[in-house]
């Protein structure tokens, strides 16, 4: 049975206060301290497939997958065959290895604006050298961003971003200089009026819009119709960057990303997350023209120690090759009983819910208010999502402990594991 009648966790409570007084809060990347939602940190041991089993001898099903790479579940015996193997031949050269055009050729080929590609170590440093690019090929400063997206974070992108940022109520960054954030405009997410608007303001000035082609760090919002295309127009009409983030979103809801699905073709697009299947990668490709813009065929710097490193190749390839058209239908199909299982007993329990969902991205908001940017996702309930994070976990669910980030459906959850969290959210909602 999926259900534990008591979670243990004085391992977790040791291994943190041990934590703590060697790392700022105890954790390498804020949300993981689980700091707004009240509770100690989970330590995890080892994951299989969905689950994961802490250090405490818990195990959960896991709607995490690290944030969106685990997308083929943990530990696949492919990606971890691939990565021993690569080991064994040595862990990095900084000399370019075969992998890496293997890799390239692969995104190319599945990304239909992706033209050539470089790699780098995460998603941070993938959108930070977007940027970069956009302002060095269009010799302009100014960047559009919408409220509540979380694009990394690099100085120009820590305003009024989401994710983290967003979960601990953080006003914009200190330690971002006010000359690099007046630089940076932004506009609720969906509002076309208000980026026509700021177009008028600031037009031959904006090198790019940097936008998620569906949000996930305000939770989950998907695109408005036209919304993308409009985005595509405006740009193209004043000679400015479209640059789509796919960090979540690239091979997380569709074989061919985001532009895939909805037919919109960005100038820039950034890649993280599933390329990297689990290892530090990150990437940004586009049109030739622009890309070649960059070192050493351009002008434009950015370089790394690290990038293109075997390993991650070895593990990002593996995980790509695994994915085909049956496994994003298989996690359609379980996204969907998902949501009809917790609309339901949202509905049964008589508890205010909305569930926005893209493929497998999935978010369940604790409002009744149609949620279409940062503002509407403000309304869930943040003091019932605490109650039902801690149910879930007790029960056995490990989903981001935050209501600004949506569950991410795997490639191997099958019925049972759905079924299975579709019972312990009735719980979880029976006990608030
Ligand atoms: N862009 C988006 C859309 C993201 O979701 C994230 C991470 N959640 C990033 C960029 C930053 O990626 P990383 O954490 O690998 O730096």
């Amino acid at each position: 049975s999926e259900q534990q009648h008591k979670r243990s966790d004085e391992r977790s409570k040791a291994a943190f206060s041990r934590a703590k007084t060697v790392i700022p809060g105890g954790v390498n990347s804020p949300v993981r301290a689980f700091k707004s939602v009240g509770l100690n940190p989970v330590y995890m041991e080892r994951g299989e497939g969905y689950r994961v089993y802490d250090i405490d001898g818990n195990s959960y099903i896991d709607y995490v997958a690290s944030w969106g790479p685990l997308i083929m579940g943990h530990a696949h015996p492919a990606v971890i065959e691939a990565v021993k193997k690569t080991a064994e031949k040595g862990t990095s050269f900084g000399a370019p290895t075969e992998l890496e055009t293997l890799m390239a050729e692969l995104v190319c080929e599945r990304v239909p604006s992706v033209e050539v590609v470089r790699m780098v170590n995460s998603g941070t440093e993938a959108t930070m050298s977007a940027l970069r690019l956009a302002r060095g090929y269009t010799k302009r400063s100014k960047i559009l961003k919408f409220e509540g997206s979380y694009h990394g974070h690099a100085d120009s992108l820590l305003i009024k971003a989401g994710s983290g940022v967003a979960t601990l109520g953080l006003p914009d960054s200190p330690g971002v200089p006010e000359s690099v954030a007046s630089h940076t405009i932004t506009v609720p997410y969906n509002d076309l009026d208000s980026v026509k608007l700021a177009f008028e303001h600031y037009g031959e000035e904006l090198a790019c819009i940097i936008v998620e082609p569906v949000a996930g760090n305000m939770g989950v919002v998907p695109p408005l119709p036209g919304f993308l295309q409009g985005l595509r127009d405006i740009t193209q009409q004043y000679g400015s960057l479209l640059i789509f983030d796919e960090v979540m979103t690239g091979f997380r809801v569709h074989l061919n990303c985001a532009q895939g699905l909805y037919g919109i073709t960005p100038d820039l697009t950034c890649l993280g997350k599933v390329i990297g299947g689990g290892l530090p990668v990150g990437a940004y490709g586009g049109k030739r023209e622009i890309m070649e813009m960059m070192a050493p065929s351009g002008p434009i710097y950015q370089a790394g120690t690290l990038s293109g490193n075997p390993l991650a190749m070895a593990a990002g390839y593996t995980t790509l090759s695994l994915l085909s058209q049956e496994t994003y239908e298989h996690m359609e199909r379980m996204s969907v009983r998902l949501q009809l299982g917790f609309e339901s007993n949202a509905a049964k329990h008589g508890i205010p819910c909305t569930i926005n969902r893209v493929g497998s991205m999935v978010c369940p908001f604790f409002t009744e208010q149609h949620v279409i940017n940062y503002d509407t996702a403000k309304t869930s309930d943040l003091e019932r999502f605490k109650a039902y994070f801690a149910g879930m976990l007790d029960l056995g669910i490990s989903i981001a402990p935050s209501q600004f980030e949506g569950m991410f459906v795997s490639g191997i959850h099958d019925e049972e594991a759905i079924d299975a969290t579709i019972a312990a959210h009735d719980e979880a909602l029976r006990r608030l």
